[in-house]
């Protein structure tokens, strides 16, 4: 079996976060539109088997687009997908001078997932069973909120997660006084995490970190820039206690390897579409088993990734909750069943690879590229 052609489809998805108005500003959060930009491809094979995956491209849509068509896809035509650690092996070391995190991981992310959905369906098998499943539960969701900055609406959206069945709720808050409205509106018994996306020099984090020790998060999440700076996360977790949950911004074994002998996180939050696909998210399964850190990915997409992450959940039993994105998406790449079920918890689709393809009819309507 050989890789014949690649397709790259680049897709434009609007969404709507429920409340607040849609008019595209969201207050500094780093997503700017109210659409999801996706990366997805598409592996065929001389043998007619088809493959896919998708890097993470919120923002960075074409630039991933590009580096995979001009400086991954050369490298793999003709290689066998069976051979797909390999592959990922010989394509980190072909590009690492373009970068260990980033755009280039991305790209090979993408690759690496629809290598296993290929794989999974040359052995008849999903990719959950290929990869080493070990259990067959399904996993409970978390509710990931949009950024509203403004408190009545974390309110109302904390009030509307629990409704449905949510018993774990993320902001992507920066203020104590949205943090104070979650847990009024969630009372004492819903866990409350806290994704703050860096905005902190290590000194501000240590102050917010202690005023929101009241509030009894679950987690802290990425509270300083530069994100890599372990050191200073370490600080803030043993000054504080607050346990500490971080990784979406690490790319590769190594990085995840660096910051837990530093001792700077709870939770690793590997992101199956930037770390490396789920080669590399596999190498982090056992690196947290052995050094008993919990796993807690990140997982805001409605991609090939998500389903990845699915499979990949039954691979380990350290991982106990899944990131579902709260927010509607004008249409969904695979039934919505998938991303929404009623009972808040999740299982991959049944089915070999991945277990289903996204729908054809949606890549053509968003597709921009
Ligand atoms: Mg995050």
């Amino acid at each position: 079996m050989k890789i014949e052609n690649v397709k790259i489809y680049e897709l434009e998805i609007p969404f709507t976060k429920y409340v607040g108005d849609n008019s595209g500003v969201s207050r500094g959060f780093p997503i700017q539109r109210q659409v999801f930009d996706s990366c997805i491809i598409k592996i065929s094979t001389d043998n007619g088997l088809v493959g896919w995956g998708s890097a993470f491209a919120y923002e960075c849509r074409r630039s991933v687009a590009e580096c995979i068509r001009h400086m991954i896809v050369p490298k793999i035509i003709g290689k066998n997908p069976l051979h797909v650690k390999q592959i990922n092996f010989d394509l980190q070391k072909q590009l690492h001078l373009f970068g260990r995190y980033g755009i280039t991981l991305f790209g090979i992310s993408a690759v690496d997932l629809a290598l296993w959905d290929l794989v999974g369906k040359y052995y008849n098998k999903s990719v959950a069973e290929v990869i080493g499943k070990k259990h067959n539960k399904s996993l409970e969701g978390y509710s990931s909120l949009y950024r509203y900055g403004d408190k009545d609406q974390v309110y109302e959206m904390v009030k509307k997660s629990i409704e449905e069945g949510y018993n774990h709720i993320k902001l992507h808050e920066i203020t104590e006084d949205e943090v104070k409205a979650s847990r009024l509106a969630a009372g004492n018994d819903i866990s409350i995490m806290l994704d703050t996306n860096c905005p902190w020099s290590k000194d501000e984090a240590l102050i917010m970190a202690k005023k929101l020790s009241e509030y009894n998060l679950l987690w802290l999440e990425e509270p300083i820039n530069p994100p890599e700076d372990f050191d200073s996360l370490s600080d803030i977790r043993h000054q504080t206690g607050i346990p500490i949950a971080s990784g979406e911004n690490a790319c590769t074994y190594y990085q995840f390897k660096h910051m837990i002998e530093k001792e700077a996180i709870d939770y690793a939050q590997p992101s199956v579409t930037k770390v490396g696909g789920v080669t590399e998210f596999l190498k982090i399964i056992s690196l947290c088993e052995e050094e008993n850190v919990k796993l807690m990915p990140h997982s805001p997409y409605f991609c090939p990734g998500f389903l990845a992450t699915l499979h990949l959940s039954q691979c380990t039993k350290n991982l106990s909750l899944i990131e579902r994105f709260y927010v509607k998406p004008e249409a969904y790449l695979y039934p919505e069943t998938i991303f929404d079920p009623k009972s808040c918890l999740f299982m991959p689709p049944e089915g070999i690879g991945l277990g289903i393809d996204p729908d054809l009819d949606v890549i053509k309507t968003y597709k921009v590229n």
